[in-house]
């Protein structure tokens, strides 16, 4: 997953503020207990999802893939304190596990744990978003960012993680699979777009940092 160096990753790592007990347990009962373990942010990726929320103050956060709650429990540390997280995630046994991590947590009545497929969730939520984390089926990125686009304040932000995909993006032509194809897409429209500004952070598996203009 991780494109960088693995000791730079880890000098990075050492040098960063550390994962506080509850994302540490979070992380430990995810590899011991959960299939693909390495889908969680950890926590380099973990301090710069908190440090970039905390830098944008968002009042409302949405995210879309919760997996066991790392992520989203990052985010939240950048919340105004009337603020609130959605997160949705289509996996019903993830359900006990992170909503118990949640209840945990100093954010707990601040999240909105929704359980069902993002693409019929998005469209029934009212409010809009300060932030967005896509961090979903790959596939669906392209469908995922027009959805919330609309649901973005002006100056808003959308994150999309995992846009390196193991560095397949780039134009290995054996490299042919779907999510492969569809992050490459998203990649190009996103920079095309005239309605945002965006910037490829080549941190880990890649972040897609993108700015509503209008
Ligand atoms: N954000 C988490 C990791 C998310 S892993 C972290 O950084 O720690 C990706 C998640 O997306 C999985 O839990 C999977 O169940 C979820 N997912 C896949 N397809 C989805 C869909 N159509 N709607 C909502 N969630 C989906
Ligand atoms: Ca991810």
């Amino acid at each position: 997953m991780d494109i960088t160096n693995e000791k730079f990753q880890d000098y990075a790592e050492q040098h960063t503020s550390p994962e506080d007990p509850l994302l540490q347990k979070i992380n430990r009962d995810t590899y011991a207990n959960f299939l693909y373990p390495r889908m969680l942010s950890g926590h380099l990726q973990g301090r710069m999802l908190s440090m970039l929320s905390k830098m944008i103050r968002p009042r409302f956060i949405l995210e879309i893939g919760t997996y066991t709650g790392y992520s989203a429990l990052c985010l939240a540390e950048g919340l105004q304190p009337d603020g609130k997280l959605t997160t949705i995630d289509i996996n019903e046994e993830l359900e006990g596990r992170t909503t118990a991590s949640f209840a945990e947590s100093l954010y707990s009545a601040m999240i909105d744990f929704r359980i069902g497929d993002a693409q019929e969730i998005i469209p029934q939520l009212d409010n809009q978003f300060d932030l967005v984390f896509i961090d979903a089926d790959k596939e669906n990125y392209s469908n995922y960012y027009e959805l919330v686009l609309q649901k973005v304040n002006k100056g808003g932000y959308i994150l999309a993680d995992n846009v390196l995909w193991s560095g397949k993006v780039l134009n290995e032509p054996e490299k042919t699979d779907i999510e492969t194809e569809r992050l490459r897409e998203f990649n190009k429209m996103i920079t095309k777009d005239d309605r945002v500004e965006n910037v490829l952070l080549p941190i880990r598996d890649g972040i897609m940092v993108i700015r509503k203009l209008v």
